[in-house]
């Protein structure tokens, strides 16, 4: 009795997975959880529409808050207030006697809790606005239909007047550097390595290998980058990406610049990287403990029925998307990573938002690509946003300049006396004719919570007189940005 019980339960929440979600047609089905989906899908049920969100990962919040984003910054601030502890506090007149260590599984644990706790509280989220969530790979089947394999077995049809693709991306293959993600890691394999590696080597001197190399250096790691171009992150401007690598140079991470990696093989537990000038030229071999393939990430497409269904692609692999999201396909929309643009969480985010309300037929469906900003989360940070001056170089505009150096910052000085926390400088760039605000670029302390004062100024069309003419709490670290601005247009006071 007690099994025909169990088997009619079983047989019964079968059918409940199979049907709830194709029970009634959805206004709108998403395909992918994260950032970009997740938000779209908050959105659209808020403006009264019935959505129905598809995630094949098992946990909501996608690569930004599974393997991303989230732990990547848990892990920043942790070892960095190991380094600090290390390195700093005596300075502030605070003796640690006993001495400092690590303790890798609780550093991993804090940074597991942070991932679960925010991934459930999107769960939350989607119960209080009644969005409909399957755990399950969704695909295009016929017209206005979505095909989803179940995580816990079975299929599911949803009928849908409208679908969005927010399917995100993955780690992009070096194909002489194969990823086994223990000794040679992705991104994914470097947030959760169980020992810290003598010598780690990064290829690729963007964002990602830039913050995961300084986690792992702050550990204990010595660390050497080996980047491909003659100069790291490309697309920041130059001034600040110089002075960054100074920066980082004097926290004795090591750089190869213009450099190529050729071949890789594992020896006696290493790992041996052949190495050429990027020109030609010089050959050499490094040795590793751990590599770290950071070289990019690319749109996730594969599976989707997209070609089935005449979806266009552009050259780069993305979905072919015009400026409101609108694939090729009518009533089928894509935004995030898998389309064009810089591949960050908020970019995701507000286009998931922005297409949610033209699905809904309400808002203006617009997002000015020039003021989403980008942040390096490292210390110092690097954060920008606007124009650099090399592109209003190459675009002939004649601009006006103003820096100021966070050693000239009283906010600065007095957290960390001459030491690491006053490095680094905000500077500005304006029309030269109208003065309006044409670029912000950071390189310091909290850089990341500054530029938002860009931001601002740039979506309202602010001049560097209205910034420098805007009264900033004192002591703070944004009298930087002010003091910036004023020597846009005049003078700054402090320096
Ligand atoms: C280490 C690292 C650190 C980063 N740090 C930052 C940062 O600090 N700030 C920042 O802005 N950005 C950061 N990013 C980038 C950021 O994570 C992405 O830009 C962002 O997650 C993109 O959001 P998305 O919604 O487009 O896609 P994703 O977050 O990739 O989400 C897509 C989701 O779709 C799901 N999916 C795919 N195919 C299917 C299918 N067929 N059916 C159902 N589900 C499917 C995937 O499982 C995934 O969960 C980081 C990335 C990495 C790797």
């Amino acid at each position: 009795m007690a099994l025909l019980f169990r088997a009619r339960s079983g047989d019964m929440r079968a059918l409940l997975r199979r049907s709830f979600a194709s029970a009634a047609p959805q206004d709108l089905v998403i395909i992918g959880g994260g950032p970009g989906g997740y938000a779209a899908a908050i959105k659209a049920a808020q403006l009264g529409l019935k959505v129905t969100c598809v995630e094949k990962r098992g946990a909501l919040g996608g690569t930004c808050l599974n393997v991303g984003c989230i732990p990547s910054k848990a892990l920043l601030h942790s070892s960095h207030l190991f380094e600090e502890a290390k390195n700093s506090f005596g300075k502030h007149g605070i003796d640690i006697n006993g001495g400092v260590d690590i303790n890798l599984p609780a550093m991993m644990k804090h940074k597991m809790d942070s991932v679960n706790g925010l991934t459930k509280g999107i769960e939350g989220l989607f119960k209080k606005n009644k969005v409909t969530y399957v755990r399950g790979a969704g695909k295009l089947g016929g017209p206005g239909e979505v095909a989803v394999e179940l995580i816990d077995g079975g299929q599911d049809k949803i009928q849908a007047k409208n679908i969005m693709i927010a399917t995100g991306s993955e780690v992009a293959k070096l194909p002489p550097v194969p990823v086994d993600e223990e000794v040679i890691v992705s991104s994914t394999g470097a947030l959760k390595l169980d020992k810290v590696p003598e010598k780690m080597i990064v290829i690729g001197g963007g964002v990602i290998g830039l913050e995961m190399g300084s986690v792992w250096r702050r550990l204990g790691s010595q660390v050497t980058v080996v980047e491909f171009l003659d100069r790291i992150v490309p697309g920041v401007d130059k001034e600040i990406a110089d002075s960054f690598f100074r920066i980082l140079k004097k926290q004795k991470m090591k750089f190869k610049l213009g450099t190529k990696v050729v071949a890789s093989r594992k020896e006696g537990g290493k790992v041996l990287l052949d190495i050429e000038a990027s020109k030609g030229g010089k050959a050499d071999t490094l040795e590793a403990d751990v590599v770290l393939v950071a070289t990019g990430r690319r749109p996730f497409t594969h599976g989707l029925g997209l070609e089935e269904a005449g979806v266009k692609m552009d050259k780069m692999g993305r979905i072919d998307v015009d400026d409101s999201f609108r694939t090729s396909v009518p009533n089928v929309y894509a935004i995030g990573d898998v389309i064009k643009g810089p591949m960050l969480a908020h970019k995701a985010e507000d286009e998931g938002l922005i297409c949610a309300e033209i699905i809904a037929g309400v808002g203006t469906g617009h997002l000015d690509y020039n003021c989403v900003p980008g942040v390096i989360y490292t210390h110092p940070e690097v954060a920008t946003v606007g124009k650099t001056e090399e592109e209003l170089k190459e675009d002939g505009v004649e601009y006006s300049k103003g820096t100021f150096p966070f050693m000239a910052n009283s906010r600065a000085r007095t957290n960390d006396v001459g030491g690491d926390f006053a490095q680094g400088m905000v500077k500005v760039l304006a029309d030269k004719k109208t003065d309006k605000l044409l670029g912000m670029h950071i390189v310091g302390p909290n850089a990341g919570e500054l530029i938002a004062e860009g931001v601002l100024a740039i979506e309202y069309g602010a001049s560097t007189e209205d910034i420098a003419r805007t009264c900033h709490a004192h002591p703070t670290l944004s009298e930087a940005t002010r003091e910036a601005a004023m020597a846009t247009h005049g003078k700054p006071i402090h320096f």
